[in-house]
């Protein structure tokens, strides 16, 4: 059987039901196949009717003794059956299934699933799940693991149980033939595609059904490590890029006029990144760091070196704000450097930017009309905010005939390692895995409402004694062009709320909405210290650096990831005094209490997003839309052993590409 072939060529599916199947991105035969069961009804245990036990799910074969319909006078629609297995009897009951008393006539023999209870004193059994006995009966939906999938409208369970079950008996091996070759297979301990196939839908026991599991989730992983590992091919051979020449001595001159001595994972990026500089391979690097890890620095050193052999920088930030904050962050390092920066935003333009070493900017930097003219490096911070569209625009701006700029791509959204390691595969990764000396620990608590006024007390006294600011962020409203308003809107009525609250203080207000002088200025007074609570929406999450402000309130908590609370946490402890976090919350529901529990305990961003994958999912965490970031169908992102020995596979494939010449065309028809 084709398994290519359009869906309607499986018997039993007509174009109606195609049609609902597509909800389920189901059109192609392979598709149903690849349809997996996302849990197993266990009712495996098979019992007689004398033995089944009140609250335990079991199975038993009866036949119909008697079926009626009963009509209460409360106008329910009973359907009630007596079954006996010729030992014992026991009562069946459903509701509103007019139709069983045709379907299950006297003497019919079925197969039943349920539970033990009493109906008027009497053993029963509520709303039973049977199946009949015909010849050749094998259980399907009772008395074995039962399948359960995704459904959608007009698509239960049920009927994908009975269609796959049929599709599986007239398939053979030879229609899914294994790509991972016998001995591969034997290594890793895996039973065949198609074993693991049939066994996922209907597995005899569970070990089939994890061992079935494990072999297809490493198909998927394996399929986006190697799409990873081509694109990490692609790079290496197209582009030749500017082979830079770093000086050791200016490189420690430079960091040894900085403020500050680096962290040893400063250090080490900047090794890594100098040597991958000196290249004739552009430089494609990920740095991660947690918020406030000194990220900056290492993208202003890049810079430096690529200043010093004559070339361009540019620097991409997500924001206004964030774009500005580097600007002047840029200005204060090379002070005195002799040195051209400009800042290109939608709201500023340089006239003469030309010229300039270095561009700092927001996504203004690809549709203004700036003139680069030799681009050695491209720095993209936070890169996740970006578009995939929109870092390839920067990019291909920046290539000057065959030369392509080298790329640091930066991010504070801590990737956990498994996800680091799969979905950015193709880019070397340098990690800032320590905070800079003399950085406070945060002190974290989860506020409920009736700790609230005494927590504005509490932030009122300590703006009085310790002299200090304070940020409150509004509640995160999910993100489209409407809502953007809904979000203005929040931060407009909580910043009126917050003036009656903190009479005598002064507070501002900011928001997406306001132009970008009034941004700027709002900022600028809050640096200098004239304003003393800072009210706004998400916005703030990246970037600003007022080491006075030691105060963070989160309104509405539970509508944030832990990593974006723990970026926004990261806004307060930048200088020595202590700081706090205040996460108003007024859900009651026990998950978020222990979601946002534990960021009271945990300092680090990557475990963090580790508990966060684990709890919600990767989706929640890294916003689907935002990073282009792909939910696994069948793998789990917390599994790291497999993760792992799917990508030493893959690595192992490329390596001997003919060897696997069926392997990689089959595994992309696959992943397809
Ligand atoms: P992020 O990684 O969040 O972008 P930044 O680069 O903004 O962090 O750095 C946060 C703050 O820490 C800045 O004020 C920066 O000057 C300071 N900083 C960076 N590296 C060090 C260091 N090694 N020692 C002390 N302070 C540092
Ligand atoms: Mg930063």
């Amino acid at each position: 059987m084709d398994l290519s072939q359009r869906i309607t060529t499986v018997e039993g599916i007509g174009e109606v039901f195609e049609k609902k199947l597509k909800n389920l991105e189901i059109s192609k035969v392979s598709d149903l196949l690849y349809h997996i069961p996302f849990r197993y009804e266990d009712l495996t245990q098979k019992v007689k009717i004398r033995g089944l036990k009140v609250g335990e799910t079991a199975t038993f074969v009866a036949q119909v003794l008697s079926i009626q319909n009963i009509f209460t006078k409360s106008g329910k629609k009973i359907q009630l059956a007596v079954v006996s297995d010729g030992e014992s009897e026991i009562n069946l009951i459903w509701f509103n299934q007019l139709y069983l008393i045709k379907n299950l006539p006297i003497g019919t023999s079925i197969s039943v699933s349920g539970k033990l209870s009493f109906w008027n004193r009497k053993r029963a059994i509520f709303a039973p799940i049977y199946e009949k006995i015909v010849p050749n009966f094998e259980n399907l939906h009772t008395g074995r693991l039962v399948p359960v999938y995704p459904e959608t409208a007009g698509v239960t369970s049920k009927r994908l149980r009975q269609i796959i079950k049929k599709l599986l008996k007239q398939i053979d091996p030879n229609d899914l033939k294994d790509f991972i070759p016998e001995m591969d297979l034997k290594d890793l301990n895996f039973p065949s595609l198609f074993d693991s196939i049939q066994k996922i839908h209907f597995p005899k026991n569970k070990d089939e059904a994890v061992t079935s599991r494990r072999r297809l989730a490493f198909n998927e992983l394996l399929s986006l490590h190697l799409e990873s590992e081509n694109k990490k091919k692609a790079w290496q051979k197209k582009k030749s890029s500017h082979v830079l020449k770093t000086n050791q001595n200016d490189l420690n001159k430079f960091i040894r006029n900085l403020d500050f001595d680096l962290t040893p994972s400063q250090a080490r990026s900047i090794k890594e990144i100098s040597s991958d500089l000196k290249n004739k391979i552009p430089m494609n690097r990920l740095l991660e760091g947690d918020v406030g890890s000194g990220k900056t620095i290492i993208a202003a050193i890049a810079a430096f070196l690529t200043h010093k052999n004559n070339l361009q920088s540019v620097l991409m930030a997500p924001t206004q704000i964030l774009a500005h904050q580097h600007f002047q962050t840029f200005s204060k390092i090379f002070e005195g450097k002799n040195l051209k920066i400009s800042l290109i935003t939608s709201a500023n333009v340089e006239e003469n930017a030309k010229d300039s070493d270095i561009f700092i900017g927001t996504h203004a930097l690809i549709y203004k009309k700036v003139d680069f003219k030799n681009v050695g490096l491209v720095v993209i911070d936070e890169q996740h905010r970006f578009g995939v569209a929109q870092r390839l625009k920067l990019l291909e701006k920046s290539e000057k005939g065959k030369y392509s700029p080298h790329i640091l791509t930066m991010t504070a959204t801590p990737i956990p390692r498994t996800v680091a390691l799969t979905l950015y595969g193709d880019l070397d990764l340098s990690t800032l895995d320590e905070m800079p000396k003399g950085r406070i620990k945060v002190t974290t608590w989860v506020v409920p409402p009736k700790k609230r006024a005494a927590g504005y007390k509490w932030i009122n006294d300590q703006i009085e004694k310790e002299k200090i600011q304070a940020f409150v962020v509004c509640p995160l409203i999910e993100l489209s062009e409407k809502d953007t308003m809904k979000e203005v809107k929040a931060a407009t009525v909580e910043f009126a709320n917050l003036k009656k609250i903190f009479k005598t203080r002064r507070l501002a207000l900011l928001h997406g909405r306001l132009k970008s002088e009034e941004k700027t200025k709002i900022l600028d007074n809050f640096k200098n210290g004239s304003i003393d609570i800072l009210v706004s929406t998400p916005v703030v999450e990246v970037g600003i650096d007022v080491p006075n402000a030691t105060i963070m309130v989160i309104e509405g908590a539970e509508r944030f990831g832990l990593s974006q609370l723990h970026q926004l946490r990261g806004r307060v402890g930048r200088g020595s005094k202590k700081s706090f976090c205040l996460l108003m919350t007024e859900s009651k529901s026990p998950k978020v209490k222990t979601r946002l529990n534990a960021l009271t305990r945990e300092i680090s961003g990557r475990k963090l997003a580790e508990i966060d994958l684990n709890l919600r999912g990767p989706g929640e965490i890294f916003g689907l839309k935002q990073s282009g970031f792909r939910e696994l169908k069948i793998a789990n992102w917390a599994d790291i052993d497999l993760i792992k020995s799917s990508k030493s596979y893959a690595q192992k494939i490329v390596t001997s590409p003919k060897k696997y010449k069926t392997l990689l065309s089959k595994l992309i028809i696959a992943s397809n």
